[in-house]
């Protein structure tokens, strides 16, 4: 067991691993002169040696072309959101209509929230996770209150163990007894505390079949865990490209909306941007949404935060999550042994449910006694 765990071994695992050259492609952060051992690329992914690839090729056509750029640059910015189309689709399982890169996550939140969020007098209620991040909440009372209802007599927690896991059939049930009364189920497709992983594609079914509509923040699933949203009949998602996609701080965020719900039409807050491109620049005093997610765009687009998301996509895409998803599972089991290994006294818990396999690349430890000190010494 001990044997496992010495430098050398790991660096033999290391050299027979298929991916572990990528690794020479990332800027690693510096600590006392060596490389960091970096445990927070769920809160802000690491910068590849080249990302400024795309971001090179903007600055110039900026420079060299300025405002001819929207329809001359070397990939227009008039369209820009369209060379990533197909590698977000590909993130999350998608068809290239209905995805759409831009805004920041909790403003897309809104967004969509604004569209898909129709609550009546009856059917009104949402329900989710209690320990949402703090800005999902945030923008769910918001959205309540903006519609003249009490957040407090909307939203619906599902029913979590001790250390705010959900109990899945708990939460199946909730569904079935609520359901006149529910409006939407709104839940993390991987949640940002306990790691726990959401059975997606059978909550969406559940809700469906009860008439109620589903969305998921994927900020902590997209890039991590394998995704097929068209498929599993999702209504909508959001999710930001700075976690698990790398695409730097506060980088541009993309959403998700499934063909049958773009295909209704519904309300949304409009901007130029969503109007149909073929006479967007004339000016027309009348809104005429693109009737693909793109119809749901405000601003034109970030070029330079775009341009860096777009090379992540690439060399994301090029791996493969299938590959990331079995270098995770080794890399998860055997931190789980080396924790078990130095937890003869129970100290820890690994409170993210199910087994490596089951899981995103997270695990939430509950430390019972000196958690601070163990945090500072890591
Ligand atoms: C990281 C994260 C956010 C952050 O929102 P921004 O608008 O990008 O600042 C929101 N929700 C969840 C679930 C997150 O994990």
């Amino acid at each position: 067991m001990i044997e496992k765990f010495s430098i050398d071994y790991a660096r033999c695992l290391d050299k027979k691993d298929p991916i572990s050259q990528y690794r020479s492609q990332f800027n690693i952060p510096q600590f006392q002169n060596k490389d960091a051992v970096y445990f927070t690329g769920n809160s802000l992914g690491l910068q590849l040696k080249n990302h400024d690839f795309y971001l090179k090729q903007e600055l110039e056509d900026w420079k060299s072309i300025a405002v001819e750029g929207h329809f001359h640059a070397k990939t227009p910015w008039f369209d820009y959101h369209r060379s990533l189309a197909a590698d977000t689709a590909q993130i999350v399982g998608a068809k290239d209509t209905e995805v759409v890169t831009m805004n920041g996550l909790s403003v897309n939140l809104h967004l969509l929230l604004t569209s898909f969020y129709q609550p009546n007098k009856n059917c009104y209620k949402i329900l989710c996770e209690p320990n949402l991040f703090p800005s999902d909440l945030y923008v769910l009372q918001s959205q309540i209150e903006l519609r003249g209802f009490d957040p407090q007599e909307v939203i619906m927690f599902a029913p979590v163990d001790e250390h705010g896991v959900v109990i899945e059939n708990e939460l199946y049930s909730m569904i079935h007894a609520n359901k006149s009364q529910l409006a939407l189920v709104f839940l993390g497709g991987v949640n940002y505390y306990t790691g726990q992983v959401f059975d997606i594609p059978k909550i969406t079914k559940i809700a469906h079949s009860n008439g109620i509509m589903v969305g998921f923040d994927l900020a902590h699933a997209a890039g991590n865990i394998e995704l097929k949203l068209h498929e599993w009949g999702v209504d909508f998602a959001a999710w930001c490209s700075y976690k698990y996609l790398n695409s730097g701080p506060g980088a541009v965020s993309s959403v998700f909306i499934h063909e049958k719900q773009i295909n209704k039409n519904p309300f949304r807050l409009s901007g130029w941007w969503g109007h149909k491109k073929s006479n967007r620049f004339e000016l027309q005093n009348k809104f005429k949404p693109i009737n693909t997610a793109e119809g749901w765009q405000l601003s034109n687009a970030p070029i330079l935060s775009m341009s860096i998301y777009r090379f992540s996509l690439e060399f994301f895409n090029n791996v493969g999550i299938k590959k990331l998803i079995t270098k995770r599972i080794k890399l998860s089991e055997y931190l789980e042994d080396a924790i078990k290994l130095c937890n003869q006294k129970n100290k820890f818990k690994i409170i993210t449910p199910g087994n490596a396999k089951q899981r995103g690349a997270q695990l939430s430890i509950f430390i019972s006694q000196d958690g601070n000190k163990i945090f500072n010494s890591l």
